[in-house]
C-alpha cells in the first residue's frame, strides 16, 4: 500500500508496537495520529492527573517519531469523524490500531469497521495491550473464567507471540495539519498531584530496567509493604502502553531462569500480577455488565446503606483510621496509591462505611494516573466482596491489624499524615480508647470496625437469603 494511518490509543510507544509495526511494513507512508477527546471538563471517569501524564506521553512520542523521520499528527474531537477526515486527506488505504478491551473503545472499533466498508478502507485491528485477550483463555468447556487461579494456569500454558521489534524509521506524508501538543493549560483543571511520574517511553523503559535489575528478585517479600518501594511502579506505563507487555513478560522469564529458587519465586509472583491485569481485562471483555452491576449474580442490586456524608471524609483522608487516611492522602498528593492500601481503603469504604463501591471506583478513576477501567472495576468489586474472589464477602480486612502486618513501624502513615509524625507507631495498630485522639487536629475513628464488620456480614447474608 502507499498510504496508511496508524491510530495511537493505549500504545504510545515505538518499541514492539504490533499495529504500528504492521502498518510500517505494509505501506510506503504511515500517518501516525492521536485523537484527543473533545471534552474540556472532566467527568466522573477521568481527571487531571491522567490527562497531564497523557500530554507528557504525547510530547515524548512526537519527539521519538521525529527522531525516526516522522511526527505525531494530533487531532481533537470524535475519533471516528477525525479518522475519516484524515483518511480522506491522506488518501489512506488502511487504518491500523491496537484493540481496546473496554466497551467504549470497542464500540468505536465497531463503527470504524462500518466506516471502512463505506469508504473502501481496510480496517486492521491488532492484539497488543494484552498477551492473551478477548476469548483466548477459556475453560475446558469453552467458557470464560470467573476465578483467577484456574485462569492463570490456563494463561501460562498458551503459546506466546514473538516481539514485533522496534521501529527504526518511518516515512510519513508531509503537509498534514496537526494541533499543537497541549501543555497543562489545555484542560480547564490543573493537575492535582505533584508526584506524577515522568511521562514517555524513555522514562518508562528506565523504570522497567531499574526494577528488573534491582527489586524484582525481592518482590515476593516487599510487594505488600506500602512504605517500602518494593513494587515496580509501572502501572501508568502499562496503562498508556509506554511499555510492551510482551517485552516485560519475556524479560521477567529471563530473570526467572537466571535466578535461584527464592528469587525465581519473587519474579513469578510479579508475573502473576501481570496475569491479574489480563484476568480483569478478559472479565470486562466477556462480562461488560460489571461496569454497572455486581459481577457475582448473588449480590446484584445490593443496597449500601452508609451515610453519604462520610464519603468526603474518606476522600480527604479524615476518617481517623491512620492507614486509610495515609492511603487517601497519598492518592490525593501523588495520583498513586500502593496496592495493599488500595485494598484497605476500598474495603473500608464498602465494609466499614457501607458505601457503594461505585463511589470509590469513580473517585479512583478521577485521581489515579494509572486509572484503568478493567483493573479498577476488578479491584473495587474484589474489595467490596461482589467480584471475582474465591474467598467472598466475609474477607473483611481489619485496618488496625493490617497496619500491624504491613506498616509495623508506621513509616507509611507518618509520611502521609504529618499530624501523626510524633506519635508512637504502636498506637496505629489498635483503636484509641473512646474519646481519645491520636494527636491534636487528627480525628477520632469515624466508626467502630467490629460493629461495622457485623453490619456488613448481615448485609451480605440478607442478600444471599
Ligand atoms: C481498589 C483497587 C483499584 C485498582 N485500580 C487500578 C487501576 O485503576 N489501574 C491499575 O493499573 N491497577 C489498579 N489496581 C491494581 C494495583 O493496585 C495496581 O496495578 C498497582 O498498585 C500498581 O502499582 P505497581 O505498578 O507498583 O504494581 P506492581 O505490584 O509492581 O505490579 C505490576 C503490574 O501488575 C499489574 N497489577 C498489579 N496488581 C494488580 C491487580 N490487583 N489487578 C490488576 N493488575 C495488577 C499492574 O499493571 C502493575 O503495574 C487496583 C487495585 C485495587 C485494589
Amino acid at each position: 500500500m502507499k498510504n496508511v494511518i496508524h491510530w495511537f490509543r493505549r500504545d504510545l510507544r515505538l518499541t514492539d508496537n504490533t499495529a504500528l509495526h504492521a502498518a510500517s511494513i505494509s505501506a510506503q507512508h504511515v500517518t501516525p495520529v492521536y485523537v484527543l477527546s473533545g471534552w474540556k471538563n472532566f467527568h466522573s471517569w477521568t481527571g487531571p492527573n491522567r490527562q497531564h501524564f497523557l500530554c507528557g506521553c504525547l510530547r515524548s512520542l512526537d519527539g521519538n517519531l521525529r527522531a525516526i523521520g516522522s511526527r505525531l499528527i494530533l487531532r481533537q474531537g470524535e475519533a471516528l469523524a477525525e479518522l475519516e477526515r484524515l483518511a480522506v486527506e491522506t488518501s489512506a488505504e488502511a487504518i491500523f490500531f491496537n484493540r481496546d478491551p473496554d466497551p467504549f473503545g470497542r464500540a468505536v472499533e465497531e463503527k470504524l469497521k462500518k466506516m471502512g466498508e463505506r469508504l473502501g478502507i481496510s480496517i486492521r485491528p491488532c492484539k497488543d495491550i494484552a498477551i492473551h485477550e478477548r476469548r483466548e483463555v477459556l475453560t475446558g468447556a469453552g467458557e470464560s473464567f470467573r476465578v483467577f487461579t484456574p485462569y492463570s494456569k490456563a494463561w501460562e500454558k498458551l503459546p506466546k507471540l514473538p516481539l514485533a521489534g522496534s521501529i527504526k524509521s518511518l516515512s510519513s506524508p508531509s503537509g498534514v495539519e496537526s494541533l499543537q501538543i497541549p501543555d497543562n493549560s489545555f484542560w480547564s483543571l490543573p493537575p492535582t498531584a505533584e508526584g506524577v511520574s515522568v511521562a514517555g517511553e524513555k522514562a518508562a523503559r528506565t523504570r522497567m530496567r531499574a526494577f528488573l535489575d534491582q527489586a524484582i528478585t525481592r518482590y515476593g517479600e516487599t510487594r505488600d509493604l506500602p512504605a517500602g518501594g518494593g513494587t515496580s511502579r509501572l502501572s501508568q506505563d502499562l496503562r498508556f502502553g509506554l511499555l510492551s507487555i510482551r517485552e516485560l513478560h519475556q524479560e521477567c522469564l529471563k530473570r526467572a531462569e537466571a535466578s535461584d529458587a527464592n528469587a525465581r519465586g519473587s519474579v513469578m509472583k510479579y508475573v502473576a500480577e501481570l496475569i491479574w491485569r489480563e484476568f480483569y481485562m478478559q472479565i470486562l471483555w466477556n462480562f461488560p455488565e460489571v461496569l454497572s452491576q455486581e459481577f457475582n449474580p448473588k449480590y446484584r442490586g445490593m443496597i449500601w446503606p452508609g451515610a453519604i456524608a462520610n464519603l468526603e471524609r474518606w476522600r480527604s483522608g479524615e476518617t481517623g483510621f491512620p492507614i486509610v487516611d495515609a492511603a487517601m492522602r497519598e492518592l490525593r498528593e501523588t495520583g498513586f496509591m500502593h496496592n495493599r492500601t488500595r485494598m484497605i481503603a476500598a474495603m473500608f469504604l464498602t465494609k466499614d462505611l457501607h458505601l457503594d463501591w461505585r463511589h470509590g471506583e469513580s473517585y479512583f478513576m478521577q485521581t489515579l494516573t494509572d486509572g484503568e477501567i478493567a483493573s479498577n472495576n476488578g479491584g473495587w468489586q474484589w474489595s467490596a466482596g461482589t467480584g471475582a474472589d474465591a474467598a467472598p464477602y466475609f474477607r473483611i480486612q481489619n485496618p488496625w491489624s493490617q497496619t500491624k502486618r504491613f506498616d509495623p513501624d508506621g513509616a507509611y502513615i507518618k509520611r502521609w499524615i504529618p499530624e501523626l509524625r510524633d506519635v508512637e507507631s504502636s498506637k496505629f495498630q489498635d483503636p484509641p480508647a473512646p474519646g481519645l485522639r491520636l494527636a491534636k487536629g487528627y480525628p477520632t475513628p469515624i466508626v467502630d470496625h467490629s460493629v461495622a464488620r457485623d453490619i456488613t456480614l448481615d448485609l451480605f447474608k440478607a442478600m444471599k437469603a
